[in-house]
């Protein structure tokens, strides 16, 4: 009753092997190397996974399953397609946490990442010391952030930049870019990392860092997967917080909203530790359902009425971190953050949270939407940055004119600022030209006979952004041509061209993203 997927897919999953099995390959696994052909699984259950992720909105199917116990073997499988008249395409899959397809590889291999770690015999993460990094973990790139928390924890240490949710591997995010409230402060993770080992398109296991390799350590980071497979990453570490004071504040109009998280980004150095440790922004909307679980049963009421009366609440939220010698002044600091702000008087709630409970905040819902049989429905999310010069028409054309018109539930809905200079400009991430821009992530859970009307609604609030020229920029998107690609890459197209030529001349890497192949 709760199957992943719907007997739909299963069909259709069980024709394509069948026809996929009649049709010539260019290639027979029996010709691979026989290290890696004992490694290949072809059984369902592995073609299954491949060819599914958390947006259950693209299914392709690949040949098979590498289930890699070293390194080597991604490199040897990588100069054995490399070999041949007509390449194989190759996708690291991580945990599968796409939304559209971009681990899979129609008729490929699907490297199955995760299987590294039964491999690592303990050197999975591991926390070091060295002048003049200071501290830092090496990490395998199979490795997840939920495993990395714990273990630099356990050493009262912490990683700088995170994402919301933390059951996704080191791979998968540095090959986005990482983002969450923490990153106005200290970059996404892809601006967080000292050094690289990829191995290339070229079958090349590289190390690179911003000095040595730098070419290949840029266009990794933020790269979708185009130039390498990503087996390890350096990442700073820094002494560990152990709580957090968790506010979550009201305002009934965007302008008033948005002013206040900007100048809560534009930190002053100087005044260090009165700045957030985290900024992030959602959106009550006056659609069933209502998320109120953050504040207390009898304000409940009142806040619905206001969600009612003005259509939209806008939700600012900010963690400021302590630990035992900060707890006394922590307070002091929250109050003098929080001086000035124009949220609705009195519509302000706080929770303390231990350091861990924030960061893992996301798995708790994890747990509830599972219990529901709602966390395995299509997921057609669309994630935007967009310039703050054109944020409110965004807000005032999205969600006033499509998104409330239509009867279709929002989910839940991000809004935050993020500072651009904390982007480092010779990656091949993308961001929209200006000092500040914001993202805004709407989050839906579809039921699957209603993916198509999802899909509908967020090709008309593209549209509407392209007519009403808001350059927007996607993250984590699925494009259908070229020409889409090479308009989302703008100025930096031609490096990522000339990148790809000379990491992964014969495109065999990560074709889910669909930038140089159709699959
Ligand atoms: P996969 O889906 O397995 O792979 C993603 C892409 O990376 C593919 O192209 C794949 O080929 C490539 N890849 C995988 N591993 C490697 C590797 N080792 N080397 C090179 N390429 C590789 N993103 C954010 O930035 N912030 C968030 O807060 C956030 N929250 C999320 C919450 C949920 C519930 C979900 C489902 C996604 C969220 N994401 C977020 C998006 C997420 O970061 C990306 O979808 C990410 O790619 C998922 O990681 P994964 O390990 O599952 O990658």
């Amino acid at each position: 009753k709760n199957s992943i997927v719907p007997k739909s897919f299963l069909l259709l999953l069980l024709t394509s092997l069948v026809l996929s099995q009649a049709q010539p390959q260019p290639w027979s696994p029996l010709q691979a190397p026989k290290e890696i052909a004992k490694k290949l699984n072809h059984g369902p259950n592995s073609l299954l996974l491949a060819s599914t992720d958390f947006g259950h909105t693209v299914h392709k199917i690949p040949l098979a399953v590498l289930n890699p116990t070293s390194i080597n073997d991604i490199s040897e499988l990588i100069k054995f397609s490399k070999s041949l008249p007509n390449p194989f395409t190759i996708a690291a899959r991580g945990n599968g946490h796409s939304l559209h397809g971009q681990a899979m590889a129609y008729n490929g291999i699907v490297i199955n990442m995760r299987e590294l770690n039964s491999h690592r015999n303990g050197s999975g993460i591991v926390v070091s010391w060295k002048a003049p990094l200071g501290y830092y973990a090496d990490v395998g790139g199979e490795q997840t952030w939920i495993d990395v928390l714990h273990a630099t924890l356990e050493r009262g240490l912490t990683p700088l930049s995170w994402t919301n949710y933390l059951y996704l591997t080191i791979g998968g995010t540095l090959s986005n870019a990482g983002i969450s409230g923490r990153s106005f402060r200290f970059g996404p993770q892809i601006s967080n990392v000292h050094e690289l080992d990829v191995v290339t398109g070229n079958g090349d296991i590289i190390t690179c860092s911003a000095k040595n390799n730098s070419e290949l350590f840029f266009a990794v980071l933020g790269g979708l997967g185009q130039f390498g497979i990503i087996t390890r990453a350096r990442i700073p570490l820094v002494s560990a917080p152990t709580r957090g004071k968790w506010l979550q504040m009201l305002y009934s109009d965007f302008l008033t909203f948005s002013k206040d998280q900007e100048n809560l980004i534009s930190f002053n150095k100087s005044k260090q530790n009165s700045v957030p440790d985290y900024i992030g922004g959602s959106l009550l909307l006056n659609h069933p359902p209502l998320d109120l679980s953050f504040y207390p049963v009898s304000d409940q009421p009142k806040i619905t009425s206001l969600v009612t009366r003005f259509g939209i609440i806008y939700v600012l939220e900010l963690v400021k971190y302590y630990n035992n010698e900060s707890q006394k002044i922590v307070d002091k600091e929250i109050q003098e953050i929080i001086r000035g702000l124009n949220f609705l008087p009195t519509f302000i709630y706080e929770k303390d949270a231990s350091y861990e409970q924030f960061l893992n905040r996301v798995y708790t819902e994890e747990l509830a939407l599972r219990s529901q049989g709602l966390w395995d429905r299509p997921h057609p999310w669309l994630d935007l940055f967009v310039p703050k010069s054109r944020v409110s028409d965004f807000i005032e054309g999205v969600f006033k004119g499509i998104l409330l018109k239509q009867n279709l539930t929002t989910g839940r809905t991000q809004v935050y600022p993020m500072n651009r200079s904390k982007w480092d400009g010779r990656m091949s991430a993308i961001t929209p030209d200006e000092d500040v821009f914001y993202v805004v992530s709407l989050l839906y859970t579809s039921e699957f006979d209603q993916l198509k009307a999802y899909q509908t609604q967020n090709q008309q609030i593209l549209q509407f952004c392209k007519d009403a020229g808001i350059q927007i920029k996607q993250y984590l998107s699925r494009k259908e041509t070229l020409e889409q690609w090479v308009e989302h890459f703008g100025p930096k197209w031609k490096l990522f061209e000339e990148r790809k030529a000379a990491f992964d001349p014969k495109h065999i890497l990560s074709p889910g993203q669909r930038i140089f192949i159709k699959q």
